[in-house]
C-alpha cells in the first residue's frame, strides 16, 4: 500500500484554478492602488503588473501581499482581509478530490508543496476542503524562506520525508526542470493550455496512474 512513496502537490494551477490568485492579483490589488493613486484601473493594473515582472516569480517578494501593499502606499490595507475578499473565487479541478481520495487510501503519503504565501494557502485549503489529505501542508515561501526556483527547497522537501518522493505542478521551471535537477521524479501538469505542451500530463488521473506504477 502506497510503498512510502510521498507524493508532493503544486497547489495554485494544479489543484486549483488560477482564478483566485489572479482575482487578487490582476484585480483586488490593482482597484485599491487605483483609488489611492486616483487613476484609472486599467492604468493601475498595467502599473501592477510591471512592478510584479520587475520582481520576477523567483523572488520571495513576489508572494508576499504585505510587501506589495506597502510598495504602493497602502499599508492601511490588511493583506489578510484582501485576500479573503475574493475566497468565493477558490474553485478545485474536478479531478482533485477522487485522485486524493484514492491515492491516499491506497496508503501514498501525500504533501501539498506551494510557494503561496499562508494567507493564500491557507484560505485556499480550507475552503475547499483539503486538509484531511495531506500530511504536511507547507508554504515554501512563508515557512521556509525560500522560493521552488532553487534546488535547495526541493533538498530539504526530500530531507523531510523517509522514502522516496514525486512532485507535480504547472510551473515547468519550479515543479519540474529544478526537482528534476535535486534528484527528485517531477511531473509537468497542463490544465488550460490547448494544445497541451509537450510531455505535459492533462489530469491527475493520468499522474495517479503513472504514481501506482512507480
Ligand atoms: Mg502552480
Amino acid at each position: 500500500m502506497g510503498r512510502g512513496l510521498s507524493i508532493s502537490f503544486d497547489l495554485d494551477g494544479t489543484l486549483t484554478s488560477n482564478r483566485f490568485v489572479d482575482s487578487v492579483w490582476l484585480y483586488g490589488l490593482p482597484g485599491l492602488v487605483a483609488e489611492r493613486q486616483k487613476i484609472d484601473f486599467p492604468a493601475a493594473q498595467t502599473m501592477c503588473i510591471q512592478a510584479y515582472s520587475g520582481v520576477g516569480d523567483g523572488s520571495l517578494l513576489w508572494y508576499r501581499l504585505p510587501y506589495w501593499l506597502e510598495y504602493f502606499d497602502l499599508r492601511d490595507m490588511d493583506s489578510k482581509r484582501l485576500v479573503s475578499r475574493y475566497a468565493s473565487h477558490i474553485e478545485l479541478y474536478d479531478d482533485v478530490i477522487p485522485v486524493l481520495k484514492g491515492l491516499k487510501d491506497e496508503g501514498f503519503d501525500l504533501i501539498l508543496f506551494s510557494n503561496a504565501a499562508r494567507d493564500f494557502l491557507d484560505l485556499e485549503v480550507s475552503e475547499s476542503g483539503l486538509e484531511p489529505f495531506f500530511s504536511r501542508i507547507i508554504s515554501v515561501s512563508d515557512d521556509w524562506g525560500m522560493v521552488k526556483a532553487e534546488a535547495a527547497a526541493y533538498a530539504k522537501l526530500r530531507n523531510t520525508v523517509s522514502g522516496n518522493i514525486v512532485h507535480i505542478g504547472d510551473h515547468k521551471r519550479f515543479d519540474y526542470e529544478v526537482p528534476m535537477s535535486a534528484g527528485i521524479t517531477a511531473y509537468h501538469i497542463c490544465r488550460d493550455k490547448q494544445p497541451a505542451a509537450n510531455g505535459c500530463l492533462h489530469t491527475l488521473h493520468q499522474f495517479a496512474e503513472i504514481v501506482r506504477l512507480l
